[in-house]
């Protein structure tokens, strides 16, 4: 593996890197997957020159003077893949509980973990992650994000939310006497308060505003709505007010109304979602990330081995709500809700999607031209299309008849960063 920084001569980490003489790549690959056509392109180019995409064409009709060829024989090139669910400041539960991260890790130990765990996504391809909450690390994802814009460490690009906003007395960590004051995982806030604490919240560097509209504060401890529509609405209104965006994180059916009825852009997980809620997704246009590979991980970590015995009920309950959105035409969003398991292991999510029924070139295509929608960012990434940041991959074979090609790829670009594994 080798990491190639063009027009700069620097070290990066402990991999060799070296400068380039041409300031234009050209990359060769069998075909391209240009993230949003149903079938892969072949005989073609691309050119990329000031981190751009400036050409697809083929190779002897393309400006060639002073580019470096890039051949990637039996490789498909695609967009760089985005994540939409991600928690960089969180690492996999079987290895520190989520409580224990929260109450015990310092805020330099989880910075320098999600330093970690953005040099394994982005070897991984994925080239921007949607953070999705600092879980009780305050700013520190703001601070990591610009860490990365200044070059002090490798990563995708990073969009984070901040803290989070949610109710009082519904999140964790909880179980502690009333006289014992813990930190919570995210910032709480009611009524007309949503307001100052959006705003607070907007000031300190959130990209976007997530809102927990429901959490497992029912009286056997199971997931019940937190907020109103209305204090979600005002949630939404003033991050709006900001050229800001709203999520929420919901699960059950009316916590997932609420939120849609109020105004959210993206439901992550809805794992209990039913046919209604789907089709009133589909009708208001808001989109889903089911965070299938996280559903999986709890449930291995709760003892589960995939293919023995009986399946829990949190995988059927997944399996049906994710056949029902489906069929809804829901927009899918490809989020994972990586951090309950390994960084870089995003494309575990792609696989899951194509084994509970959804056409492969569909879930390609939600990884990279739907979730660049989503970003608000169409018009830079997600596509390889003429004026596009290169924010590019290479894999080995064709990703339409074999997700799991995607684990692995041999190229990751960055503009006018290569991490070369050919
Ligand atoms: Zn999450």
């Amino acid at each position: 593996m080798k990491y190639l920084l063009r027009t700069t001569f620097v070290l990066w980490m402990t991999i060799v890197a070296a400068p380039l003489s041409a300031d234009d790549v050209i990359l060769v690959p069998d075909a391209i997957f240009d993230g949003k056509s149903s079938k892969l392109i072949t005989g073609k180019a691309v050119l990329v020159s000031n981190g751009r995409i400036a050409q697809i064409a083929s190779l002897d009709s393309l400006e060639q003077s002073a580019a470096e060829i890039i051949q990637l024989p039996g490789q498909t090139l695609m967009p760089g893949l985005i994540e939409l669910h991600s928690h960089v400041l969180l690492h996999p539960y079987d290895e520190t509980n989520w409580n224990d991260q929260v109450l015990k890790e310092s805020w330099a130990e989880r910075a320098l973990r999600a330093g970690n765990h953005l040099k394994a996504s982005l070897e991984a391809g994925y080239t921007t992650l949607r953070d999705l909450g600092s879980e009780g690390a305050g700013y520190v994802d703001v601070g990591v994000k610009l860490a990365l814009k200044k070059g002090v460490i490798p990563g995708p690009r990073l969009i984070v939310a901040g803290k989070a906003i949610v109710a009082t007395g519904s999140y964790g960590p909880k179980g502690f006497a009333e006289h014992v004051r813990v930190p919570l995982g995210a910032e709480t806030a009611d009524g007309m308060g949503l307001v100052a604490e959006t705003r607070d919240q907007i000031g300190h560097g959130a990209d976007f505003i997530k809102v927990y509209a429901d959490y497992r504060w029912g009286p056997n401890g199971e997931a019940m709505p937190t907020f109103s529509e209305a204090e979600i609405r005002t949630i939404v209104e003033t991050a709006r007010s900001s050229g800001r965006y709203t999520v929420a994180h919901a699960s059950t059916p009316e916590a997932m109304r609420r939120a849609i009825m109020a105004g959210v852009e993206t439901i992550e997980h809805g794992n209990a979602g039913t046919v209604e809620i789907f089709k009133l997704m589909k009708d208001e246009g808001v989109a889903w990330c089911p965070t299938l590979a996280a559903g999986e991980a709890i449930a291995g970590y709760q003892g589960w081995k995939k293919g023995e015995g009986a399946e829990p009920k949190r995988i059927t309950d997944q399996k049906a709500s994710f056949t029902a959105a489906l069929k809804a035409g829901v927009i899918m969003c490809a989020g994972s809700d990586v951090g309950v398991f390994d960084h870089g292991d995003n494309a575990w999510e792609l696989e899951l999607m194509v084994e509970y029924g959804m056409e492969p070139v569909d879930v390609l295509r939600s990884a990279t031209s739907v979730n660049a929608s989503l970003l608000h960012m169409a018009d830079q990434i997600g596509q390889v299309k003429t004026g596009m940041l290169a924010e590019l991959i290479a894999v080995r074979g064709n990703p339409i008849t074999n997700i799991s090609v995607l684990r692995n790829p041999t190229l990751v670009m960055q503009g006018n960063i290569v991490l070369n594994k050919n």
